[in-house]
This record gives C-alpha cells, sequence and structure tokens, in this order.
C-alpha cells in the first residue's frame, strides 16, 4: 500500500491508533517486574534499556488485575480494561455445568485487536508470542494473507501459511525448536521478530514472552541476569534496524516462600470445605495453564463460587482476616475495584498479599516441578505493578498524560502509537 492510500489513524474499540511512520515493536516481558529493572540497571547489565530510559520515556503503570498473563496481554492487545474485552483469567467457571473452562478461545475475546484492525487497514503487523495458548486471541480475526504474521515460538516447527502465515520458521530464525521450560522459548521470539524485520518492513509487531526465567530465578540471580542480558541485545538490535522499541510486563512476580523455602500457601478450598462441607463451594485458581510445573497453579488470586448452601457473606466472613489474604470481595465489589467483566466473575474474590499464594486442595496441586526451588508467582495487586519504557521521547500532550495520571498498561500501544507521533 503507498502512503497515499494508507489512513491516518486506525479505530479499535473506540480509540483512535496513529498510523507509525517507522515500524513499532511493542514487547511483553512476561513477568517482567520493575525489581529485574532496578537490580540489572543497578548492575550497568542492560545498557540498551538504559538508553532507552534516559533518551525516551520510562515509568511503572497499572496493570490488569488479576495480575495473570492473558488478561493482561488482551488488555495491551486490545487497548482495553478487562471488563471490555472479557478475558479476566485463564480460567472461570461454567456456572450451568459446574466446569472450570479455559479461556483461550478467541469467541471468549470480546472486541478487536489492534493488531487486526491495522491489518485490515493496509498495514504490514506481526505477532509472535512464547506460548501457544495466547497465539489464538492475538491472532483473533487477523488476515494472514499479505504478508502477516502470527505464531508462537512453542509451535514454531508446525507453523503453515493458512494458519500462522509463515512457513519454515526454525530456518527463518536458524535455531532448533526451543523447549518449553527455558529462556530460549523468549528470545527465540525476539530472534524471530529480527529476522522479520531484517527480510521486509513491518509497520507494528507484538512480541510476548514467557516468564519461566522470572518464576524461577529472583533478581539478584546470575541466571536472570544472562536473561535480561540476553534481551537487552536484542532491544538494541530491533532499534538498530529502525524501529520504535516498547516495553512492557504483563505482571510482576513476587517471592511467595518462608525462611525454611517452603511455599506460603493458603489452600483455601480445604479450608472451605472443612468449614462447609466438601464441594459446597467451588474455588477456581485462574493460574492454571499448560505450564504449570513452575508455579504448581499457586496464585495471588482466585475465585470463589458458591454452589450450595453457603452464602457470600458466611463465605467472606469464613476467609477475612487469615494470615496472607489482603483483600476478601463479593463480586459486585471486585468488578468495580479491578474493572472486571461481571458475567464472568465468581461470587467471592480473594487476592493474597506479596509474600502468600493462594490454592485450591493441596492434594491437588503438584508442586514437584519446583525441584527445590523457592515459590515465585504472581496473580494479586502487589504483582500488578509493569514498567512501560519507550525508546524515543514522548510528544508533549503524552508527557502531560503521563505526568497526570499513572498510565494503564492496556494503553501501552496508545502510548507507543499516539504518544511518540511528531507533528510533521
Ligand atoms: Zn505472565
Amino acid at each position: 500500500m503507498n502512503s497515499a492510500s494508507r489512513p491516518d489513524t486506525v479505530s479499535a474499540n473506540g480509540l483512535r491508533y496513529h498510523w507509525p511512520t517507522r515500524p513499532v515493536v511493542v514487547v511483553c516481558i512476561d513477568g517482567g517486574d520493575p525489581a529485574y529493572l532496578r537490580q540489572l540497571l543497578a548492575d550497568g547489565a542492560i545498557p540498551n534499556i538504559r538508553r532507552f530510559m534516559t533518551q525516551g520515556f520510562a515509568t511503572v503503570a497499572d496493570g490488569t488485575v488479576p495480575s495473570f498473563t492473558c488478561p493482561n496481554n488482551m488488555s495491551i492487545i486490545t487497548g482495553t480494561p478487562a471488563s471490555k474485552h472479557g478475558i479476566s483469567g485463564n480460567y472461570y467457571l461454567d456456572v450451568a455445568t459446574g466446569q472450570a473452562v479455559v479461556m483461550t478461545g478467541p469467541e471468549l475475546l470480546r472486541g478487536d485487536t489492534i493488531l487486526a484492525r491495522f491489518a485490515e487497514a493496509g498495514a504490514k503487523v506481526v505477532s509472535i508470542t512464547a506460548k501457544d495458548k495466547l497465539r489464538r486471541q492475538l491472532g483473533k480475526n487477523l488476515d494472514l494473507r499479505r504478508g502477516n504474521v502470527s505464531f508462537s515460538s512453542e509451535h514454531a516447527d508446525r507453523c503453515t501459511l493458512a494458519e500462522n502465515g509463515i512457513e519454515g520458521v526454525l530456518e527463518l530464525v536458524g535455531q532448533p525448536l526451543p523447549g518449553m521450560y527455558s529462556m530460549e522459548l523468549s528470545l527465540f521470539v525476539l530472534d524471530a521478530g529480527i529476522k522479520l524485520l531484517e527480510a521486509a518492513h513491518r509497520d507494528l509487531m507484538f512480541l510476548s514472552l514467557t516468564d519461566y526465567v522470572q518464576h524461577k530465578y529472583a533478581p539478584d540471580e546470575a541466571e536472570a541476569k544472562r536473561f535480561y542480558q540476553a534481551l537487552d541485545q536484542r532491544f538494541g538490535r530491533l532499534e538498530a534496524l529502525g524501529a520504535i522499541v516498547v516495553l512492557t510486563a504483563d505482571h510482576g512476580m513476587n517471592d511467595k516462600s518462608d525462611a525454611a523455602g517452603e511455599p506460603n500457601v493458603v489452600w483455601l478450598q480445604d479450608l472451605l470445605d472443612d468449614k462447609f462441607g466438601k464441594d459446597d463451594v467451588k474455588v477456581v485458581c485462574p493460574i492454571t495453564d499448560a505450564f504449570v510445573a513452575h508455579h504448581g497453579a499457586l496464585g495471588g488470586f482466585v475465585r470463589v463460587w458458591l454452589r450450595g448452601k453457603a452464602t457470600v457473606q458466611q463465605v467472606m466472613a469464613a476467609i477475612v482476616g487469615l494470615p496472607g489474604i489482603e483483600a476478601v470481595l463479593d463480586k459486585s465489589t471486585a468488578c468495580t475495584l479491578y474493572d472486571l467483566p461481571a458475567d464472568r466473575e465468581a461470587d467471592v474474590v480473594v487476592v493474597s498479599d506479596a509474600g502468600t499464594c493462594i490454592g485450591a486442595r493441596a492434594a491437588d496441586h503438584d508442586l514437584s516441578g519446583l525441584a527445590g526451588h523457592r515459590l515465585r508467582t504472581h496473580g494479586g495487586v502487589s504483582e500488578a505493578k509493569v514498567p512501560i519504557i519507550v525508546s524515543v521521547p514522548l510528544n508533549e500532550a503524552y508527557r502531560l498524560k503521563a505526568a497526570t495520571a499513572t498510565p494503564k498498561s492496556w494503553q501501552v500501544f496508545d502510548y507507543a502509537l499516539n504518544g511518540t507521533r511528531t507533528s510533521a
């Protein structure tokens, strides 16, 4: 498409986004808690990120609560809070069947992705995610003809033109298929993005990593440093290719183990079974996904659905005041406070503090994957602070906007596209 026929702006879910004059690459560093940046900036380990922060823009934004991967990636890619896009966890309870349902289907995502709207208008767009569970929602309604691309590094060996808009990804990147639990799964996403940008012009790219490293290693551990150095080098390469590089995260990460290294867990289904009888209420851990080895499906936010006699007030009274519990909310309070979709919300929402996580039944959580590591996980309000870093300065309107109210991470494309536009 030549510049004469491209629109000045593209609208997605009620907001207008300016057409980028240079490639814009938004990277979601999964589990990229601001603590990693603080540590590695102090170590002098991430010079490119430091330069972006100095020459461009940097802030700590509010992510979506629950601070899980799926809700936050959908917030970022649609430019809306969860109340609009509808993805409020990895799982929710289908009250008709009483079964927990995985929330990764594109039919559950409400509204459009910013990428799909730009592709429709003729932009060249790319979406690459580490975990395949995100791929179909990130690629919702994305026209994969005309050079647009959507795939995961987890399934990089299975890409077809029809499903992904690309084939031969392993050959393109020149690397073997990365392991599901490895830092290479994330680095592959960035290396593929770099290869695609080297090969042809792209208007808009979204590169979403995995939090394997952050679940396993604290900011001061050598492996975390090695990972961030590898990221930093690739961010530098993207910038050298002419891109505006925008970094954010889906959620943070906290150590939730005690002095002896044992996880601090509130086993909520066990506790409520004891109080009200087995299965009178149903606890759903919305962190649950195929990648449970590094967190054992333990997170900082769970949902409780009433299934029998116990009332909302009785359930809340049984949980309030438990050590490590930060908030116990009824449905409408939780939806108002965290901007969540009411039709997918539970009767009671429970949030743990920074040092504690919540599980359902102790017998149902497999913690063997921790293999001697301290439990690090996320989901609560204490893991909802995320960085937004832009490699170029913001225009005056967006500098003012950021100074006036804490940015939300669902505004990252707004900052990336509208905030970097200079009046030509
Ligand atoms: Zn995540």
